[in-house]
């Protein structure tokens, strides 16, 4: 970590904040499992086919014994439209026996427990770990790895790395919204292929946007 990249995370921490000031999760849940089912499911998937199929989902599938005891067949037809709907559910199916044996039926708290769920990798695992328990975590999708490396706050490329490399320069406390914002930021504005630098207000402060200018 240089001190450079701590002033810019500063920076760029301080200006989301004024252009994203409500972080959220775009994924529509009520409780725990049910934001660990959504996290499963978006996997390939955009967030909005996943809400359209977790309204019904989660009207029918309420207990990890719902979704263990259904046949599997009914369970890929319910969550068909996500995409590589028989391997989900085969994870949901083996998470939801883990919880019901090992967690005594609620979706765990940390790090390692809930990265032993099949299915649930660091990147879900942190978005449960600080949207349901309050654990600060930065999760990191491909959007949070382009943003990083545009605005200079990493050269990391392996996520784990990133979100190491992230976590070094800011406070615990804000990891968790500033991940979220870098999200939202990502998905929105600073997208892969174009970039909507002219609305951003990061621009004065972007080394890829002074990269893109020289020409
Ligand atoms: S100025 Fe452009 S490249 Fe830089 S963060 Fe903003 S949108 Fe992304």
């Amino acid at each position: 970590m240089g001190k450079h990249e701590v002033a810019q995370a500063k920076l760029v921490c301080r200006e989301l904040k004024k252009s994203i000031p409500e972080t959220r999760v775009e994924l529509d849940y009520e409780n725990a499992l049910e934001l660990m089912v959504a996290t499963v499911l978006s996997a390939q998937c955009t967030d909005v086919k996943v809400n359209e199929v977790s309204k019904a989902l989660f009207e029918k599938y309420r207990r990890p014994e719902d979704y263990a005891g259904v046949e599997a067949e009914e369970l890929e037809e319910d969550i068909r439209p996500t995409g590589f709907y028989r391997q989900k559910t085969k994870n949901i199916q083996a998470a939801m026996q883990m919880i019901i044996t090992d967690h005594n039926g609620q979706v765990p708290d940390s790090m390692d427990a809930l990265t032993r769920l099949p299915g649930i990798g660091r990147k879900s695992a942190n978005v449960i770990l600080g949207n349901i328990h309050g654990v600060p975590g930065i999760v990191v999708d491909t959007h949070v790895g382009r943003v990083s490396h545009r605005l200079g706050l990493t050269k990391e490329k392996d996520p784990v790395k990133i979100e190491m490399a992230l976590g070094t320069l800011l406070p615990e406390d804000q990891w968790t919204a500033f991940g979220q914002r870098l999200v939202l930021h990502g998905r929105y504005v600073c997208k892969a292929r174009k970039p909507l630098c002219d609305e951003c207000a990061l621009m004065p402060h972007c080394p890829h946007f002074a990269e893109q200018a020289k020409g």
